[in-house]
């Protein structure tokens, strides 16, 4: 579970990433609204926690820009308590839920559990389906329900297909997948994605799937269904 905190208060950023680290979840931060909506954009987090009073860019206008770039990753808006005004506003610009300033880490993080469930980020029922394909995210199993047929996935792989259908119809780059799947601070090269990509299209041909992982040259990848 990816998480991505943008917060500019360094004490408070500084614990937020602590705590949510000691759940287990993985945690970036920024300190102001600017890396924080390219980080977000780069679509590997599972969930965005936004303080709304940043500078630049604030937590309203991020939430706005990843909207309406189409994307659906939930968010978490941090309010000041006299800003009711903002609260409204961002509920009605798609936030999941919010929070007022200053909160227990305990309530965040009971949120958070909460949001990710309502999206079935978490939850034990969250296959994932594209065309006749499904992705047992429990499992590992990759399926196709008009040929019947299916084959586990290993690790790195089912991380892999999990993001591309996750973002289908979407290209990803190989930079994207690279953080995605390796991490940030890693030295997996971006010819790994091409070697993974390759495990996964051989799996997906001998489910004999109707999606198929077409290579978007110089960019990446995207999968889509057969047309
Ligand atoms: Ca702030």
């Amino acid at each position: 579970m990816n998480i991505l905190l943008v917060e500019d208060e360094d004490g408070l950023r500084a614990a937020l990433v602590k705590e949510l680290e000691d759940e287990g979840w993985k945690a970036d931060a920024a300190a102001n609204g600017e890396d924080g909506l390219g980080m977000l954009l780069s679509g590997i987090y599972d969930l965005a926690v936004l303080d709304i009073m940043l500078p630049g860019i604030d937590g309203l206008q991020i939430l706005a820009r990843i909207r309406s770039a189409g994307m659906t990753t939930p968010v978490i808006l941090l309010t000041a308590l006299d800003r009711v005004d903002d609260k409204v506003r961002g509920m009605d610009g798609g936030a999941d839920d919010y929070l007022t300033k200053p909160f227990d880490l305990r309530e965040l993080k009971a949120r958070i559990r909460m949001v990710l469930r309502r999206h079935g980020g978490s939850a034990a029922d969250n296959d994932l389906h594209l065309g006749s394909v499904t992705l047992g995210c429990d499992s590992c199993v990759l399926s196709d329900a008009s040929t019947g047929k299916s084959i586990r996935l290993a690790g790195r792989e089912f991380q892999l297909m999990e993001y591309l259908m996750r973002n289908h119809s979407r290209v990803l780059s190989r930079e994207m997948i690279t953080e995605k799947i390796w991490g940030f601070d890693s030295e997996a090269e971006y010819n790994n994605v091409d070697v993974y990509i390759s495990f996964i299209r051989k799996k997906l041909a001998y489910i004999g799937a109707d999606v198929r992982i077409r290579a978007v040259r110089g960019i990446g990848y995207i999968l889509e269904t057969e047309k």
